[in-house]
């Protein structure tokens, strides 16, 4: 089995490279095999500089039980999801900047390319109770409650969150999530009338486009071609 501190920051380099720097903020994290600690991504450093001794273990309550990095004050977000989400072995939050610039604007989410598929229909979910840190477990369970059983979550004012059994799923839902929030925003933008998937079509798509092999074969592309 691949070292969790190894694959969180795989992970976090290969959402550097794809759209989701904000300097030192935004965090991943996995699942320990035991089930019950999550390995999170040591705070102070940007996503495009973390290795594995910059990934530290933490448990639910935020205490740091490997590594040796201060821990993220967001931690309720991966700690909280986790405690409810049994089928989550990986959470992103980024605040990449398509995703809140797009939640700003109200619009429902709208599958214009694939990407939207895997969020609409129904649309994306949404958190918008208050646009500050998650930083309490009050704060980490009612974001989980605003998730659901959803793969992400629109933070109004803030950012993004996504989930997946693993990293790779989650870190690609990431990215996807970007793109889709990014192309809309393009598409609103020349004003003109625009167009989307129905329903049928969209479901559809996201079996299609996003099964297993597909998510896989992207994954790899992606960790062949981070910069060294
Ligand atoms: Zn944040």
């Amino acid at each position: 089995m691949t070292d969790p501190a190894a694959q969180v920051a795989l992970g976090c380099r290969v959402l550097a490279a794809n759209g989701h720097t904000d300097m030192v903020w935004g965090h991943l994290s996995q699942r320990d095999p035991d089930g019950r600690d999550v390995w999170l991504k040591g705070a102070g450093y940007g996503y495009q500089e973390v290795t594995p001794d910059r990934v530290v273990r933490i448990d639910r309550d935020g205490r740091r039980l490997a590594g040796t990095g201060r821990v993220h004050l967001e931690f309720p977000i991966h700690t909280e999801i986790m405690a409810v989400r049994p089928d989550v072995g990986a959470v992103v939050h980024s605040h990449a900047e398509a995703a809140v610039v797009f939640a700003a604007t109200g619009l429902p989410l709208l599958p214009i390319g694939h990407e939207g598929t895997l969020f609409q229909p129904p649309d994306v979910a949404r958190f918008t109770e208050t646009g500050d840190l998650i930083h309490t477990r009050d704060l980490g369970e009612r974001l989980a409650a605003a998730l659901g059983d959803r793969n992400a979550v629109l933070l109004h004012r803030h950012g993004l969150v996504t989930v997946g059994p693993d990293v790779p799923t989650a870190v690609l839902t990431a990215i996807f999530l970007e793109k889709a929030c990014r192309m809309q925003l393009a598409a609103a933008a020349t004003g003109a009338d625009y167009s989307w998937s129905d329903p049928a079509e969209a479901l559809a798509k996201r079996d299609r486009c996003y099964g297993p092999r597909q998510l896989a074969d992207a994954w790899d592309h992606l960790v062949r071609t981070l910069p060294s």
